[in-house]
């Protein structure tokens, strides 16, 4: 068995409020290397909210999560930030780029906090470009580029680091089905290749191209197929 990557053991939290809301409710999941998970579940079901903690954006409020051998329940912010920036790739539906710099700057941006010099974030952002099939668009400003495009550059800015998982939250929901398609062969290639992938989504076609689908309702995980 490869090994574990990232796992949540009865993963709880709770958001503050009157009353309090409960958005995961006892969490258990397990992705190992070399996996491509899909979570589904309806709106408000507590997929983002799994998703903040396998980043490691957010801490459970009980149980636990680990992500790449550390519980980061534990870690100190400053621990975490770092885990995060070695280990981990998001990829978001909304792209969120930085429209006003080139498709090289916003993936070299991935690597600000790899303590890397420029001339070696230049490098692997190239390397990370032509892996997404955008060699020849690395000096374009991302607000001209088409949305397959920049949600291309935004999985490279995702890859850049090399990280043990990349997480995608609905990473065809803002484009049409052709551009959709692109994407989810993208993903497909780079599970291929060898990345570990967690993505959340609505899209069938994106669900029924992962390695294993999780169910997730009311903030308990269902069924599994
Ligand atoms: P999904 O991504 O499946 O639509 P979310 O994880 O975003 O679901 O949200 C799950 C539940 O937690 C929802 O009821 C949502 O309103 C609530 N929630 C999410 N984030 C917060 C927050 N920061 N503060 C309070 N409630 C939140
Ligand atoms: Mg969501």
């Amino acid at each position: 068995m490869n090994d574990v990557v990232l796992s949540f053991e009865g993963a709880v939290k709770t958001y503050p409020g009157t009353p309090p809301v409960e958005s995961l409710r006892g969490v258990d999941l397990t992705v190992r290397a070399g996996e491509m998970v899909a979570v589904l579940g309806p709106s408000g079901s507590g997929k983002t909210t799994l998703l903040n903690l396998a980043a490691g954006l957010d801490r459970p409020t009980a149980g636990s999560v680990h992500l790449a051998g550390e519980r980061i329940e534990t870690l100190s912010d400053r621990r975490l930030s770092g885990l995060r920036a070695h280990t981990i790739g998001v990829v978001f539906q909304q792209f969120f780029l930085l429209d006003h710099l080139t498709a090289l700057d916003n993936v070299a941006g991935g690597l600000l906090y790899r303590g890397l010099p420029p001339r070696r974030r230049r490098t692997a952002a190239m390397d990370a470009l032509e892996r997404v099939g955008l060699s020849h668009r690395v000096g374009h400003l991302t607000r001209l580029l088409s949305g397959g495009e920049r949600q291309r550059v935004a999985i490279a800015r995702a890859l850049v680091g090399r990280p043990a998982l990349v997480l995608a939250d609905e990473p065809t929901g803002n484009l049409d089905s052709a551009n959709g398609d692109q994407i989810l062969t993208l993903l497909r290639d780079l599970n291929a290749d060898g990345v570990t992938l967690l993505v959340i989504t609505h899209d069938p076609h994106v669900a029924a191209a992962c390695t294993r689908r999780v169910q997730i309702h009311d903030g308990r995980i269902g069924g599994e197929s």
